[in-house]
């Protein structure tokens, strides 16, 4: 058996484990909760929980929620949501915002240490005297404050008596640095903003790069593992460590998802949210987790498509058809089959029975009251031929019939084998059917085909050997249900929806045509009581999952995915 190559990240645990640097392993996922999960999150999900899992470790869900004017629970909540669906628990659940006490402390051991001041530059001052990659950068006059004299106003700071952007806490280190990070990075600002957790008890709130690692050292997380843009702030990562002496965690960087057609930063979701150009979160064209599975993505789907992308160093864009494969393979394999119509055209077996009479008993005797309804047969259909032991089910079949409208031409074009005046087809279980009458209406719109049906071919096969070129789907009239069944495209036209000409957003680049709702189909009356999330293979159209809009009676579908990649 061929041995699966390790990744880097797994190369490096490996060598970590067996040099004894760690005993175990300890990932994270440490979102920001501004926003719903995306599929790059999943990414980062799989990765994270993944490794865990693989070399009998942890993995925990943090919380990074250090900025208190974008946080909102809703989005805890459905952070949590996502990645149990995804398929994994975590071991620890924490929030940034509990570490505020010991941030505080450990930044107050800082300045005691002289390795941080309390600067009074504004925000503007603070990047003009920074410098340029190119040339050094300037002190803060404020640099050589006494510890006492920034005890005291970091106390102030915290106690809420300056108002926000007049004063910061800053890392004392290098201002001459190549390392544009280490140029008196900034520790703290003044937020007069109340927090989803902590309310208003702070008022100073700590930088990302000062909160990550310090959270990451105190949930003594071994590999922390982030996306390559954050490979500048390492050694500042490393420094904050060192400089307070704590739990060494280390920082590593991998190549982020970017997948084309698709926009992956929570912001410009956000904005497609808020400017409803979609209908939430949750809509079936959002790249978010509750996107997608609304969409009809299963979580195995999703974890497939991150083993097959991989982990790298080095950024890329993936093809979006991956993805698409990804799902295909997954409910190949499970989807319940039925057939659907969705653009129904009626036809009318003129040779097949019309009614059948039975008499209707009451209290044991027969009453004599005769009832009608169409003469029916329920024939054998399979379930899901990947899988012999989802079965089959029984699918009626009468007179009336609906085909899809694309099945039949009138004057059929080359290559088009399938129902035409004088053509014999299959229909799917049922019978061969030859159309011998088009009926139109006053338009000219063609209403219905009339045809007649050979009963030796039951079953769908001819005793005397004789082929036919198609098999179509079909549902009976009298015993379908309705649905309305949307069909998606990409939620952008262009392959790079962020490459705009001056002046245009990713905005302007949205598919107005992205959405196509079919008010009017016909389903076999084997799903009527389908739940939302239930996956289907609709015969030769798709899979489509049961929309969350969906009640009895009034069936709402999402095509998944067509059966083929069509672009
Ligand atoms: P966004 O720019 O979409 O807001 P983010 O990186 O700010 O993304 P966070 O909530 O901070 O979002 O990210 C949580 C984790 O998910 C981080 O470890 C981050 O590196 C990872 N992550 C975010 N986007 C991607 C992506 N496209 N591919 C892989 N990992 C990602
Ligand atoms: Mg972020």
């Amino acid at each position: 058996m061929e041995e699966k190559s390790l990744n880097f990240l797994e190369e490096i645990i490996e060598a970590d484990l067996k040099s004894g640097k760690h005993k175990t392993v300890h990932t994270r996922f440490p979102p920001e909760p501004n926003g719903y999960l995306h599929i790059g999150h999943a990414k980062s999900i799989c990765l994270n929980f993944g490794l865990a899992i693989k070399y009998g470790g942890k993995c925990n869900l943090r919380f990074d929620d250090t900025n208190p004017t974008k946080e909102e629970v809703e989005y805890v909540e459905s952070i949590r949501e996502d990645v149990k669906w995804l398929g994994f628990q975590w071991d620890g659940e924490y929030f940034a915002s509990d570490y505020f006490q010991q941030l505080y402390d450990w930044a107050i051991q800082l300045i005691k240490d002289e390795k941080a001041y309390v600067c009074d530059l504004t925000q503007e001052q603070i990047s003009i005297y920074r410098g340029t990659p190119q040339t050094p950068g300037t002190e803060s006059p404020y640099r050589d404050r006494s510890v006492e004299e920034n005890l005291d106003l970091f106390e102030r700071m915290k106690n809420g008596e300056f108002p926000d952007g007049t004063r910061v806490l800053r890392a004392k280190i290098d201002m001459a640095s190549p390392n544009m990070q280490f140029r008196d990075p900034v520790l703290y600002r003044i937020l007069h903003s109340e927090h989803h957790r902590t309310g208003n008890a702070w008022c100073i709130y700590p930088m990302y790069d000062y909160a990550h690692g310090q959270s990451d050292s105190i949930e003594k997380i071994t590999h922390s593992i982030c996306t390559l843009e954050f490979d500048v702030h390492r050694p500042l990562y490393d420094w904050l460590i060192e400089a307070l002496n704590i739990f060494p965690s280390h920082q590593y960087e991998f190549a982020r998802l970017n997948i084309n057609y698709t926009i992956m930063s929570k912001r410009k979701l956000l904005q497609l949210v808020e400017n409803n150009h979609v209908w939430g979160w949750d809509d079936p064209r959002m790249p978010t987790i509750s996107g997608l599975r609304r969409r009809g993505y299963t979580p195995a789907s999703l974890r497939l498509f991150a083993e097959k992308i991989g982990v790298s160093k080095r950024d890329n864009v993936i093809d979006v058809s991956l993805l698409e494969w990804c799902v295909r393979e997954d409910l190949n394999q499970t989807a319940q089959r039925v057939m659907t119509v969705l653009n129904p055209l009626k036809v009318v077996i003129t040779n097949y029975p019309e009614t059948s009479t039975s008499l209707s008993h009451q209290s044991g005797s027969l009453s004599g009251v005769e009832t009608t309804e169409p003469y029916t047969e329920y024939l054998d259909a399979i379930n899901n031929p990947e899988n012999p032991d989802a079965g089959t089910r029984k699918v009626p079949f009468s007179r009336e019939l609906y085909i899809e409208r694309e099945d039949f031409m009138e004057v059929p074009e080359k290559k088009f084998f399938r129902l035409a005046p004088g053509v014999e087809v299959r229909l799917r279980y049922a019978y061969y059917i030859t159309c011998n009458e088009v009926i139109k209406d006053a338009e000219g719109n063609i209403v219905e085909l009339r045809c007649t049906y050979d009963p030796q071919t039951k079953g769908g096969g001819s005793p005397d050997g004789r082929k036919v070129k198609a098999t179509l789907h079909w549902v009976s009239a009298n015993h379908a249900i309705d649905a309305e069944v949307r069909l998606f495209d990409r939620l952008f036209s262009v392959a790079n929806p962020d490459d705009v000409e001056e002046g245009k957003t990713f905005i302007d680049n949205i598919n107005p045509n992205s959405l196509q709702v079919l008010s009017n189909c016909k389903i076999e009356p084997f799903i009527k009581s389908t739940k939302p999330l239930d996956h289907f293979q609709f015969e030769r159209l798709g899979y489509f999952t049961t929309d969350k809009d969906s009640k009895e009676g009034q069936l709402v579908f999402n095509r998944t995915v067509s059966l083929k990649d069509s672009k």
